[in-house]
C-alpha cells in the first residue's frame, strides 16, 4: 500500500483522506449514548452484518453501558465499485431471537437493497422490534423502505473505504474513511 499526501493506492485506484478517525469515533459516541438512553430497559441483539460491520460493532459495544447480545449474519451486494443490484441469500441466524429487540449494525448504507432484504428475512423471527445502526449512510442514494435510526455519519454518494470498508478486500484496516479519488 503506498501512502503519500493523504492518499493512498490499493489495488489499482487511489483514494484521498475523507473523515478522519477522531471525527468518526466521536460521531459513533454520539450514537451510542442515543442507543444507551433508548435501551436502558433492555437487553438488545446487535446484529453483525458480516463482513465489513466488525470494527464499527467493536467500537459501538466499547461505548455502550447496557448489556448486549451479538449474533452474525452475511449478506453482500458489492463487487468491485458496483452494487450487483441482487443482494446473495441471507445466511445467519440459528438461535431464538423471537420477542427480541434487534439493531441491525451495518457499515454502510447505500441504496438500501441490502437493509430491506435483511428487514424482510427477519420477518419470520418475531422479534419485538428492528432498529437500524449504520456507520455511514448514503442518503442521496437510498431507496429503501425503512428509516434509518442510528446514523454516525452521513456521506457523499462515492466510494468509501476503511474502518471496515474494503476495496476487493484491502483497505478494511484504515483508522480514517479515504474516498475514491476521481
Ligand atoms: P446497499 O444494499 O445499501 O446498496 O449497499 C450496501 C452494501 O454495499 C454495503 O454493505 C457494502 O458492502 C456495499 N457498499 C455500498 N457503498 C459502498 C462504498 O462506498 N464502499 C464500500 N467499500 N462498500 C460499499
Amino acid at each position: 500500500m503506498d501512502m503519500t499526501n493523504n492518499k493512498i493506492q490499493l489495488h489499482d485506484k487511489v483514494f484521498r483522506k475523507y473523515i478522519d478517525s477522531i471525527d468518526l469515533q466521536n460521531a459513533i459516541k454520539k450514537i451510542a449514548s442515543q442507543i444507551n438512553m433508548d435501551y436502558q430497559h433492555d437487553t438488545p441483539i446487535l446484529l453483525n452484518v458480516l463482513e465489513g460491520s466488525g470494527l464499527f460493532l467493536a467500537d459501538l459495544v466499547n461505548y455502550l453501558d447496557i448489556p448486549i447480545e451479538i449474533c452474525s449474519v452475511k449478506c453482500s451486494s458489492y463487487q468491485d465499485l458496483q452494487t450487483t443490484q441482487n443482494v446473495k441469500k441471507v445466511i445467519g441466524i440459528t438461535r431464538d431471537i423471537s420477542n427480541r429487540r434487534i439493531i441491525i449494525v451495518e457499515d454502510i448504507i447505500d441504496t438500501g437493497l441490502t437493509i430491506n432484504t435483511l428487514q424482510d428475512y427477519l420477518q419470520q423471527f418475531n422479534v419485538q422490534d428492528i432498529r437500524i445502526a449504520t456507520m455511514t449512510f448514503k442518503k442521496e442514494s437510498y431507496k429503501g423502505s425503512y428509516p434509518i435510526d442510528y446514523v454516525a455519519i452521513e456521506v457523499e454518494n462515492k466510494f468509501i473505504v476503511g474502518h471496515g470498508l474494503d476495496y476487493n478486500q484491502l483497505g478494511r484496516h484504515l483508522k480514517d474513511i479515504y474516498q475514491l479519488d476521481i
